[in-house]
């Protein structure tokens, strides 16, 4: 039976719908591999309510790191904690969820722990001589089969929906407080606060019809032609991360597993490749159209109409057309 652990982020005693999701795929690894429960570690200050709530789920225990020294993460104090962990516990893989913060440290803990590390990871099963992972790779355009080589422990790190958290066995685990030596822990980082970002607030989750503007478009300067799309249809603008980290459009409007989760009558992706984060935030659309140069995006797995052509002539030609078809 293999010795699965999980590593559940929280911030402010939250815990993000990935770091369920994570709760979820290792319940479904250790079932994988001959039953078996995972144990889960929540690390931080103040977060028994956190740590209660992780142990609703169906686990061998929920160890939890509550120090003063934690309460805001550092990738020094985190490693701190499970590389000690992880040397005493032995464990055969760890899951993470993939977020910002597991990029920062999670290689590093693997560096430090002398562990594998297979990141980004959408799913597992049993192949010749054991698992095989999948990860997307080339922005989801190929699926990549990955087998881990040698022994020892594996850090894993899953991608956002791609083990749904409606998944996780629910039941009763027993909470162990896990001891922090100060001395391991490299307060590396000093973390001065964080900081909502301002802007109106949108429910995009209302709408019956959105056109989102993905990297595509080529800059905020280019925008007017979907504001024409969307205002013959009735439509809200949206946008993929990148619209939203260039400044083209307001944080409020973006679609994804760091965004808003909508499920419009009809979606239109216009130079939108279709990664698996903006995937979950709108595949269950009931119509989706996307338009792309690119025949191989695979935004066009999801899409009911794929039109493959150059924004900026579809864009105006689309909109001429409902205009006309309005009369
Ligand atoms: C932890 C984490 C969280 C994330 N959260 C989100 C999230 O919430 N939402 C999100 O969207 N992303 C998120 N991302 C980013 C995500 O991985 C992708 O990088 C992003 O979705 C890509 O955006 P895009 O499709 O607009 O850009 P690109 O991947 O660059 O795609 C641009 C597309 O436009 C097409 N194109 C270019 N020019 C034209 C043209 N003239 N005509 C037609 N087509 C054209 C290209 O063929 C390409 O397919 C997250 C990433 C991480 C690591």
């Amino acid at each position: 039976m293999a010795k699965i652990w999980v590593v559940v982020q929280q911030r402010e005693g939250q815990l993000p719908r990935i770091s369920w999701e994570a709760v979820a795929a290792a319940q479904k690894l250790a079932a994988h591999l001959g039953g078996g429960k995972p144990e889960a570690f929540v690390l931080g200050a103040g977060i028994g309510l956190a740590a209660a709530e992780v142990a609703k789920a169906d686990l061998a225990a929920v160890h939890v790191a509550d120090d003063e020294a934690l309460r805001t993460y550092t990738p020094g104090g985190t490693i701190g904690v499970l590389a000690a962990a992880i040397r005493a516990g032995r464990p055969d893989y760890v899951i993470f969820p993939h977020t910002y913060q597991s990029v920062d440290f999670v290689p590093r803990l693997a560096q430090e722990t002398e562990s594998g590390l297979l990141p980004e990871v959408t799913g597992f099963a049993a192949g010749d001589g054991g698992l095989v992972w999948t990860r997307p790779i080339l922005g989801g355009k190929l699926q990549s089969k990955v087998k881990v080589k040698g022994e020892g422990t594996v850090l894993v790190s899953v991608q956002s929906g791609a083990f749904p958290a409606d998944g996780v066995i629910k039941g009763e685990a027993p909470l162990q407080p896990l001891a922090v030596d100060p001395a391991g822990l490299r307060a590396d980082r000093e973390i001065l606060g964080y900081e909502e970002v301002a802007g109106e607030k949108v429910d995009l989750t209302k709408a019956d019809f959105i056109v989102a503007a993905g990297r595509g478009v080529g800059g905020a300067d280019k925008m007017g032609p979907l504001e024409e799309l969307a205002k013959v249809l009735g439509a809200e603008i949206a946008a993929s991360r990148p619209v939203i980290d260039g400044g083209w459009l307001p944080r409020d409007r973006q679609i994804g597993s760091s965004g808003q989760t909508v499920a419009p009558r009809l979606y239109v992706a216009v130079g939108i490749s279709g990664a698996i984060q903006h995937l979950v935030g709108m595949k269950g659309s009931s119509v989706i159209v996307a338009i792309n140069k690119d025949p191989g995006a695979p935004i066009f797995s999801v899409a009911q109409y794929g039109i493959v052509g150059d924004l900026h002539e579809v864009v105006p030609a689309l909109t001429a057309a409902i205009q006309a078809a309005k009369g």
